[in-house]
């Protein structure tokens, strides 16, 4: 996708001077800096980004100018892509399924931490690994945490299960750490508290003297109204440290995704059509940037202009949105609030798009296109 770079700092003033685009995502650098910056004051350990969130390589530079140093990779052309834009970052392949030849491309690549939850996938690494290579178990919790959706049903080891491959870990010579993912979206502070607990008691149990912890992402960004603070997680986790390892406390990492990266996108839509029974149908949908809404639920757009970038301003009433396909799935999970004047041609404006929107982009039944646009304040 081609980045055109536009100096208005407002997604309006763009839209009313580009008639031809449909679907439009605003890309405001700024932001995401401000974001990761807030990570790095805040968070009491290493900040990791996750490319998958979004690999965009204008994110990534951003991210690097922000002082973000360290990146979670999941594949060999994540792999790549980091080597390329930025040879010196550290990274951490904390996918725990790996083919042994996945694992061989990243070790040339000059990976030396890597995320394991079963003991034939430690084996493979046990196998490959150069010594004193960081092996992190990953493990889960039987109770479910208040995320949007859950990670614990793909991956992680029982806290039992992460005792055995944790004194593996350490027998083997390797460096030992434990991960975890609270699941995305994850609004509750004692989440990520509560697996700092059980981290100790599995350290304890297997005789081993962490190195490091990695605490996963699942930080929660803004969403429609809901502006979940971080400060709190922060605060869990610096206290979750002192009481569970009140002597030698392990490092910690975390690997963020959707909470450094979300605010710093907004999509702009337009309306394609409005039906006699009030549905909306809008150009983008469920097969292109909002594949998400059926996991995390319905996003309400932020606001409504015209074809001129005037806001529409009447009150609003309850629509169905859907997106452009043929394909009845496609649809908001639930109504939304649409001014009562909204017409087509209009634009619907959602904020906080940066996450899991571009990568999951398909072509299905010839949409998918969409402009992307730098956001430079004015000079
Ligand atoms: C996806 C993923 C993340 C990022 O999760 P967010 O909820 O976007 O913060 C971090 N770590 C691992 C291992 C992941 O798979």
């Amino acid at each position: 996708m081609e980045m055109r770079h536009a100096t208005v700092n407002a997604p309006e003033r763009w839209l009313a001077h580009h008639p031809e685009n449909d679907v439009v995502l605003f890309f405001d650098p700024s932001r995401l800096q401000t974001t990761a910056r807030r990570f790095l004051a805040g968070f009491p350990g290493l900040v990791s980004y996750a490319v998958k969130a979004n690999p965009l390589p204008a994110v990534i530079d951003n991210l690097a100018a922000a002082g973000i140093t360290a990146f979670d990779v999941a594949s060999p052309a994540e792999i790549d892509l980091l080597r390329a834009r930025l040879p010196a970052a550290v990274l951490h392949y904390n996918n725990p399924v790996r083919a042994a030849r996945e694992t061989d491309h990243a070790i040339r690549r000059g990976v030396r931490s890597f995320a394991v939850d079963d003991g034939a996938e430690l084996e493979k690494l046990v196998a490959r690994l150069p010594a004193g290579a960081e092996i992190a178990v990953r493990f889960k919790l039987s109770a479910p945490s208040a995320a949007a959706y859950d990670f614990a049903s793909k991956f992680g080891a029982s806290p039992e299960a992460a005792v055995a491959l944790l004194a593996r870990v350490a027998a083997a010579g390797f460096t030992p750490s434990l991960t975890f993912h609270p699941g995305t979206q994850c609004t509750d502070p004692q989440a990520h508290a509560r697996h700092l607990a059980a981290a100790a008691d599995i350290a304890r149990k297997a005789g081993v003297r962490l190195a490091r912890i990695n605490v996963g992402g699942g930080f929660p960004a803004p969403r429609g109204e809901e502006r979940p603070p971080l400060a709190p997680i922060f605060a869990a986790l610096r206290e979750g440290l002192a009481v569970h390892f009140p002597d030698t406390p392990p490092a910690l990492l975390c690997e963020p995704g959707r909470a450094l990266v979300a605010e710093a996108f907004t999509a702009a839509v337009r309306v394609r059509a409005l039906r006699s029974d009030g549905a909306v149908f809008l150009a983008d949908g469920i097969y292109g940037l909002f594949a998400e809404l059926p996991l995390v639920g319905s996003l309400a757009p932020a606001r409504a202009v015209d074809a001129s970038g005037r806001p529409r301003r009447a009150p609003g009433r309850s629509a169905r949105l859907f997106g452009p396909t043929c394909d009845s799935v496609d649809e908001w999970p639930d109504p939304v609030p649409v001014p009562e004047d909204l017409a087509e041609g209009d634009w619907l404006l959602f904020e906080n798009m940066g996450a899991y929107s571009l990568p999951t982009v398909t072509r299905f039944n010839g949409y998918g296109d969409h402009a992307l646009v730098t956001l430079m304040p004015p000079a």
